[in-house]
């Protein structure tokens, strides 16, 4: 019987959508294993967040009152502390950008090989089978740790949020963290230009690509994402020529995004693109090319000039187009 851990993801006070997403994953090893699931959370509004933590298939919540926000110190002592309370073989980290900070200082910790960006996860014998994908997502390969404890993140989006409401016990967990080992603190948040926008929690997003030309034509889209109530993302070139901040790239090197509908005009569909937005419930692409990449993942595709099909979506959405 091996226990799983899996810790919470917030941001400016609320759960992010990968919190619910690790309750399945663990679930899934739990019950593999036929251990306990384990969901923790450490922050300043942990009895709110601990409430939401408990969904079905949850055996229990811990909580650490610590901080309203991440801070790498806090979260690798509070996560080494809960993984040896509860006696977890499998640690379960989102693959975001608090994740990405400390699930590497906790393998360290613990002397343990750390797996990153691990879309699929099989248990056998023994031995974690974690499939992640390489080269741009050209390939996918599958790692084999044998012995836990294994220390593991997960990508957002590859395993659907756990739901309903679970009888778990949510308890402040014994936890003691050693402030004089805590060599940051968070003062404030400053955003980078493109406001408060986090592109990857956005329900419908209209995403623009090098098929724009110009900057002055992003006010065309500026008008369907007025009209549509739609946030506006791009492909790596438009943020490269300065036009959109780098907080709207979606990508290997931008933002993992998992929207209701992702609108992808004038995209062409590379691999480096693709690979982080190929988890959106529905794709509609616009592009000239009717060869187009973008158009083998694509619900919906439309063959045409975006001059043309944009306005034309404005009107119907009853914007103006400028
Ligand atoms: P293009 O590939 O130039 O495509 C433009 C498309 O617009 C074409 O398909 C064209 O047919 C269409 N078009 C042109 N005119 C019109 C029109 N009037 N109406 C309709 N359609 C039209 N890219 C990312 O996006 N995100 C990343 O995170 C990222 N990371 C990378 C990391 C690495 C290490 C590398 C090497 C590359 C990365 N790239 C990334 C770049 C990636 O390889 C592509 O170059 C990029 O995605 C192409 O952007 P695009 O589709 O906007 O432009």
């Amino acid at each position: 019987m091996s226990n799983v851990l899996v810790v919470a993801d917030h941001r400016r006070g609320e759960l992010r959508d990968v919190s619910f997403e690790l309750l399945t994953a663990g679930r899934q090893v739990a019950d593999a294993t036929g251990g306990d699931l384990h969901a923790a959370v450490v922050s300043g509004d942990v009895e709110e967040f601990g409430d939401q933590l408990n969904r079905e298939g949850v055996d229990a919540v811990h909580t650490v009152a610590n901080g309203e926000e991440f801070n790498h110190d806090v979260y690798v002592q509070a996560t080494e502390a809960l993984a040896a309370d509860v006696d977890a073989e499998f640690i379960v980290l989102p693959n975001s950008v608090n994740g990405l900070d400390y699930a590497p200082a906790v393998a360290n910790r613990l002397d343990r090989p750390y797996v990153s960006d691990v879309i699929d996860a099989a248990y056998d014998g023994g031995v974690l089978e974690a499939t992640r994908e390489m080269y741009g997502s050209k390939v996918e390969t599958t790692v084999e740790v044998a012995d836990g404890p294994f220390v593991v993140s997960i990508r957002p989006g590859e395993w659907p949020a756990a739901e309903g409401v679970g009888d778990a016990s949510v308890e402040a967990a014994d936890v003691d963290i050693d402030d004089s080992q805590v060599r940051s603190t968070v003062t404030g948040f400053e955003e980078v230009g493109g406001g408060d926008v986090d592109i990857a929690d956005a329900e419908f997003l209209v995403s623009i690509g090098r098929g724009i030309e110009e900057e002055e034509n992003l006010e065309l889209i500026e008008a369907l994402v007025e009209a549509t109530g739609a946030t506006m993302s791009s492909s790596r070139p438009i943020v490269d020529n300065g036009w959109l901040p780098k907080n709207r790239q979606v990508g290997q090197s931008g933002k993992q995004v998992t929207p209701k509908v992702y609108l992808a005009i004038g995209i062409s569909g590379a691999v480096q693109h693709v690979a982080g937005m190929k988890n959106a419930e529905t794709i509609i692409a616009i592009n000239t090319d009717p060869n187009a990449p973008i158009f083998d993942i694509a619900d919906y595709g439309i063959v045409g000039d975006l001059f043309d099909v944009v306005p034309a979506l404005i009107e119907e959405f009853g914007g103006d187009a400028p």
